[in-house]
């Protein structure tokens, strides 16, 4: 038997990827939805999760895509009336109320996921097998990319809890916690537009327990070609990770890859979890985060502001 799956946040990251892997997975039925501006393709879309909740009693699981800033209070409501819940990335706003979800799902025996949708890349498990045994001379993260291209009219993401340019730069700390030994913030430097109260850029300066260099160089400033790279120096030659991970070379050489499938294995990922009554709440690339909001030095720089669609248009 299906899932009974409810998704709620009708945004970009619902409409590009969740509903079409839902639609394709063999695991899941959307049954409804519940969005502020949005239509569940079920035809079903309520205004709010609680009347959803409510009001559907035949709903198993929750997928929860809003940003991350209102999130808890959904998962928890969800929780509380005894569904499973897929959390997008980042899990939440703070630490604090993950693990909050965490021990609620665990006393409710319930199924809670924080899904990290880049380690799902086609490069990543072959990396991983590669780097086994390997030692590890020195990492270089660049996660560069166009804010004005990537997260348009997304007011939140420049708001306190929104993370800046860690919104994207999150999934390369996903991936690196993934496949590194643990590694630990030294220094770094985070720059916020005088106008925003999350950061465009940050400079930070890891260091693996062992003492080997993890550099993460992430912007949101980056226009042209868009760069989201990780480069490992080993003891047997260089792995590259690009693409966001969809791209390997091992040694100079590059490496065939199955087809991109990020969010259909997570949806598969989210029903063993829920067949096998077990959670997944891996939060260490979120401590990461915050780390360098406790950590790294901070610095202005000119303000940032997004061109009215009206005069992009006049401009074009
Ligand atoms: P988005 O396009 O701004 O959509 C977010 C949706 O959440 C809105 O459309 C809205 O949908 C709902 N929402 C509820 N309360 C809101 C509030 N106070 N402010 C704004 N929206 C609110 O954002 P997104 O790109 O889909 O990102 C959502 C989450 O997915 C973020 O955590 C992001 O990190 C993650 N994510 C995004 C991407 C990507 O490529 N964009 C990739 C992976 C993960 P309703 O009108 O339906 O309520």
């Amino acid at each position: 038997m299906a899932i009974q799956l409810a998704v709620v946040g009708l945004g970009k990251i619902a409409q590009d990827q969740h509903l079409p892997a839902i639609e394709a997975s063999p695991d899941f039925d959307l049954i409804c939805g519940a969005s502020i501006n949005g239509e569940s393709p079920r035809g079903c879309t309520y205004g709010s999760i609680e009347t959803m909740l409510e009001s559907e009693p035949a709903i198993e699981a929750v997928s929860l895509c809003q940003p991350p800033q209102v999130r808890f209070a959904a998962a928890r409501a969800a929780l509380l009336a005894g569904k499973h819940v897929l959390l997008e990335k980042p899990p939440g706003a703070t630490l604090s109320e993950v693990y909050a979800l965490a021990d609620l799902a665990r006393e409710r025996g319930l199924t809670l996921f924080a899904a990290w949708h880049s380690r799902y890349a086609s490069g990543i498990e072959p990396a991983r097998q590669w780097l086994a045994g390997k030692t590890i001379h020195s990492v270089r993260i660049t996660w560069r990319e166009d804010v004005r291209i990537w997260h348009p009219g997304q007011k939140w993401i420049w708001q306190p809890g929104g993370l800046g340019v860690f919104d994207p730069g999150i999934n390369a700390l996903s991936i690196a916690a993934h496949l590194l030994p643990a590694f630990r913030l030294a220094e770094g430097t985070l720059s916020y537009p005088s106008n925003q109260a999350a950061p465009i850029a940050a400079d930070l300066c890891f260091t693996t327990l062992d003492g080997a260099p993890v550099l993460a160089d992430f912007d949101f400033r980056q226009t042209g070609q868009q760069t989201w790279d990780i480069r490992i120096a080993t003891d047997a030659g260089e792995l590259l990770l690009s693409k966001g991970g969809d791209r390997l070379e091992l040694a100079g050489v590059v490496q065939t890859l199955g087809d991109e499938a990020e969010y259909p294995s997570l949806y598969a990922h989210f029903a063993e979890l829920i067949a096998a009554g077990q959670s997944d709440v891996d939060l260490r690339p979120l401590r990461h985060v915050a780390d360098a909001f406790l950590r790294a030095s901070r610095v202005e720089v000119e303000p940032f502001v997004e061109e009215e669609p009206g005069l992009r248009a006049v401009m074009a």
